[in-house]
């Protein structure tokens, strides 16, 4: 932080004088001057530094909010204003959202926001870039559900419903933050079991990680055994589906 310039000599005729750098002009935003302000607050009317739109490889649905849906610019549009930080009252926000010509599926945005801080009107303008990040959505998801990689067995010594629905959750969360990266970390199929649940797993990565999780939160025993699957076309590799069996008390 800087320390305050030493006083300037205020104008009698001024009612405004910023107290860190002696400004008795232009805009002022509550008892400073803007940029005096905008140095103290650099993040008053801000972006993330980077917006990212997830898009379905395969149907070209987007999902902004947690939910699959079409294209829509105005719906585009509305989630990249809820991601503009501000302090101000009564704003007014309009966004401009461009492509990259540069570089495909980026854009770039910028918002012009208009509002009240303190009384004052004042005015800002805040960019950042987005992209379009490639996943598969829920539906075509679940018409490959026939392919999976990996299954986690999951057995209690008692089978209750909350059980059942903790660790369900559970291998939600522990998969979550691979999505960003693998959409593949993902359960295409639950089937209950007599003293359990199997979760059917995309990715072999992923299983594994929500195995492991689930076995730890739970301290629980986890044992793993593989199924020849097939072939893979590209890599001439075989494939494994692994089973992970995870006991918990
Ligand atoms: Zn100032
Ligand atoms: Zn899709």
């Amino acid at each position: 932080m800087s320390s305050p310039k030493s006083p300037v000599s205020h104008s009698p005729h001024s009612s405004k004088f910023c107290p860190k750098c002696g400004k008795t002009s232009g805009t002022f935003i509550g008892l400073f001057c803007r940029s005096c302000f905008l140095k103290d607050n650099p993040n008053f009317v801000s972006f993330p530094d980077a917006l990212i739109l997830e898009r379905c490889n395969v149907c070209l649905k987007i999902r902004p909010q947690g939910k699959w849906v079409n294209w829509d610019d105005e719906l585009v549009h509305t989630w990249v204003g809820k991601q503009l930080k501000h302090r101000l009252e009564n704003p007014f926000t309009k966004i401009e959202i461009v492509p990259n010509p540069k570089k495909p599926k980026a854009f770039f945005v910028r918002a012009n926001v208009s509002g009240e801080t303190d009384g004052e009107k004042v005015e800002f303008l805040a960019e950042t870039n987005m992209t379009i990040r490639g996943a598969i959505c829920n539906d075509d998801m679940l018409v490959s559900s026939d392919y999976y990689e990996g299954i986690i067995q999951v057995r209690f010594t008692e089978r209750t419903p909350e059980k059942i629905r903790a660790v369900q959750d559970e291998i939600d969360a522990a998969m979550e933050p691979m999505r960003k990266e693998d959409p593949k970390a993902q359960v295409v199929n639950w089937v209950l079991q007599k003293h359990g649940l199997d979760a059917w797993v995309v990715s072999r990565k992923a299983a594994k990680a929500a195995a492991v999780a689930v076995t730890r939160k739970h301290e629980g025993t986890m044992s793993v055994s593989g199924k020849l699957i097939g072939l893979d076309v590209h890599s001439s590799k075989t494939k494994n589906r692994l089973t992970f069996l995870v006991r918990v008390p």
